[in-house]
């Protein structure tokens, strides 16, 4: 008995520790088609989706018939989160059309509504700290919206950052210094930073794991889109050129 009050005891503590950790490995689609190194690999996924795209087609139509998918689309009520995927998915097609990532994010209050939206923004801004979570923030941080929801660069508890891509070190520790629970659509296995916290220097980490970090409840359409808008960089080797 006292052998089990020990064990129970000894849950409650490690598990009162993380008390806002959640899992991160929940997803209704088979994790290896997160991975895409190829544009055959990228078309084939997107001819494989309901959205009529064939594999002859041409970049521009392409992204015409993600948008119309996409506009049309209605959040699956059982996926509490599809709502923001949905917004997350348009804020990444419109970086895209732009030349630029196809990262979108938005940021939720303490009441389930959007209350900002941003994409990534590198390409079309020449700057590299412009990811859409950064984009986000610092957009967010300069508007007089913010003003009620922050106590210096802190944010009061209860924002969420929603991100269609699992954010990356530099977004994560991000939203992780300002406070706001962290969710995203697609899970990053190549570049994710959630699924890594435990690499953080352990200050650091005990600061991430104040707040509930977790993969969103999300329709396989919208994590597969999530995942395909991130990796259309590949459809005209857009980015960095390799010498
Ligand atoms: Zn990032």
């Amino acid at each position: 008995m006292k052998k089990a009050l020990a064990l129970f005891s000894l849950i409650i503590l490690v598990t009162s520790a993380y008390p806002q950790q959640s899992s991160t490995s929940a997803t209704n689609v088979d994790m290896s088609y997160f991975v895409t190194h190829t544009r055959a690999e990228l078309i084939q996924k997107l001819v494989d989706l309901p959205l009529g795209i064939q594999p002859s087609d041409p970049s521009d139509v392409i992204l015409q018939k993600i948008e119309t998918y996409l506009v049309a689309f209605i959040p699956q009520p059982e996926y509490t989160d599809d709502e923001y995927a949905k917004e997350a998915n348009i804020q990444a097609l419109k970086s895209i059309k732009q030349g630029g990532y196809g990262i979108g994010s938005v940021l939720v209050d303490q009441n389930g509504k959007i209350i900002f939206a941003a994409h990534n923004s590198q390409i079309q801004k020449n700057r590299s700290d412009l990811h859409a979570e950064m984009t986000l923030l610092t957009k967010f941080e300069q508007s007089h919206k913010s003003h009620k929801y922050m106590n210096m660069y802190v944010y009061k508890p209860g924002l969420t950052v929603f991100s269609s891509a699992e954010p990356c070190p530099m977004c994560f520790i991000r939203i992780s210094t300002a406070g706001c629970d962290t969710k995203y659509c697609t899970p990053g296995p190549e570049d994710g930073m959630v699924t890594r916290i435990s690499c953080l220097p352990p200050s650091w980490k005990e600061m991430a794991m104040k707040q509930k970090v977790e993969l969103g409840d999300c329709s396989p359409i919208m994590q597969k889109l999530s995942h395909l808008l991130f990796y259309s960089y590949l459809l005209d080797n857009r980015g960095p050129k390799q010498e």
